[in-house]
């Protein structure tokens, strides 16, 4: 349904955003540490038009059975549901001075809870939105610390800042360097050579679910005994200390430890072009990721497999959250399209799997 179908008028402001792979940097982001997302050529986009009182109205072509959802703006209680993200994000904004409600439209290409951060992807466009609207004075830094505070106080998934950074600031064309600590980020273009692969495997996560939260909680806990802030704190030379803590800190914190530095190491190969050493850094961040942190699962493993094998390929890894969503692989520009049919072919044969290509 159109807007003008949906609220008989039309809308006066919109927001996009994109959504987002991880390249590598994979749950360092609530460790203080690096991270190297890159946007996908997929969108949310939200159409709103202000009203006269505190109202808010929201429908998502994504939800069309849920018709539209009215709440009061002051009034915002979780419902568990997808209007906790439009809930959420008022909330935050009260504070920067949202103080008149809207009807809104919301679609996405983004797919949903495939780890492309479809959430974020929408927190930054409908903030845009309503920034426009209302003319709130946000940037697009404080309008991702803002959108991640609809998930860490709201929605009640405690995520570090990177989903919401990257789909405020990164593009398709570079991969976007981020410390998540001081938030200073710079743009490292992608190699002309180079194409990224984007697959879904069909396996959905659920982010609030226990798993990120306990990993979560086992960062802290390692942090705690080695006397540090955060796992940022500890560099590649301490990696003894780290060992010597109990099963299983010992392997959160050596992921956490040998994945910052593997994204240091990954942008010094993408400005030297050196491709074949991005692709080990990539297959060596997914075994850290299956073994060490342990959020990988079977259907994930055998997709990675796949696609390692294939030609043009440099490297494949889980991307995201875990648990479940998309792979990002790294090839050869010439090769990637004809390269990332093969492997959903040759997977979903093998596995009776659903995965699908999503990029390029
Ligand atoms: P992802 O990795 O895609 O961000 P999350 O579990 O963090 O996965 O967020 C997915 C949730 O975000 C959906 O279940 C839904 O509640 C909300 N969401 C994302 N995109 C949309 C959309 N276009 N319309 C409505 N809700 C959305
Ligand atoms: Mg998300």
């Amino acid at each position: 349904m159109t807007f003008a179908e949906l609220y008989g008028r039309s809308a006066t402001a919109r927001g996009e955003a994109p959504g987002r792979v991880n390249l590598i940097g994979e749950h360092t982001d609530y460790n203080g540490g690096f991270v190297l997302p890159a946007a996908i050529p997929r969108r949310t986009i939200v159409e709103i038009a202000p009203r006269g009182d505190r109202g808010v109205r929201a429908w998502s072509a994504e939800f069309p059975e849920s018709g539209t959802t009215a709440y009061t703006l002051g009034d915002e209680r979780r419902r568990h549901d997808w209007i906790d993200y439009v809930q959420g994000l008022t909330a935050v904004l009260a504070a920067d001075g949202l103080q008149q409600g809207f009807d809104a439209r919301i679609e996405s290409t983004v797919p949903l809870g495939s780890g492309l951060s479809s959430s974020a992807s929408l927190e930054i466009a409908l903030g845009r939105a309503v920034r426009d609207a209302f003319a709130l004075a946000l940037d697009d830094v404080t309008l991702a610390i803002r959108a991640r505070r609809v998930e860490t106080d709201f929605v009640g998934a405690p995520v570090g800042i990177m989903d919401q950074m990257a789909c405020s600031l990164a593009d398709t064309t570079s991969a976007l360097f981020l410390d998540t600590r001081t938030l200073e980020y710079s743009r490292v273009p992608l190699p002309p050579a180079a194409a990224l692969i984007v697959i879904e495997s069909g396996v959905t996560h659920r982010h609030a679910g226990g798993e990120y939260k306990t990993r979560r909680d086992e960062c802290a806990q390692a942090a705690a005994r080695l006397g540090v802030h955060e796992l940022r704190d500890v560099g590649p030379d301490e990696l003894a200390r780290v060992d010597a803590l109990p099963e299983p800190l010992n392997r959160r914190a050596r992921h956490v430890v040998t994945e910052n530095a593997r994204v240091l190491e990954t942008v010094d190969a993408l400005k030297r072009g050196d491709l074949p050493a991005v692709g080990e850094l990539f297959l060596a961040s997914h075994a850290s990721m299956r073994d060490d942190f342990q959020i990988s699962v079977p259907p994930i493993d055998a997709l990675v497999e796949v696609a390692r094998g294939v030609q043009g390929v440099y490297g494949v890894r889980l991307t995201g959250g875990g648990f479940g969503g998309s792979i990002v692989a790294l090839a050869d520009r010439a090769r990637a399209s004809a390269a990332a049919e093969r492997i959903v072919q040759a997977h979903n044969r093998a596995h009776q799997a659903s995965a699908r290509v999503l990029v390029p």
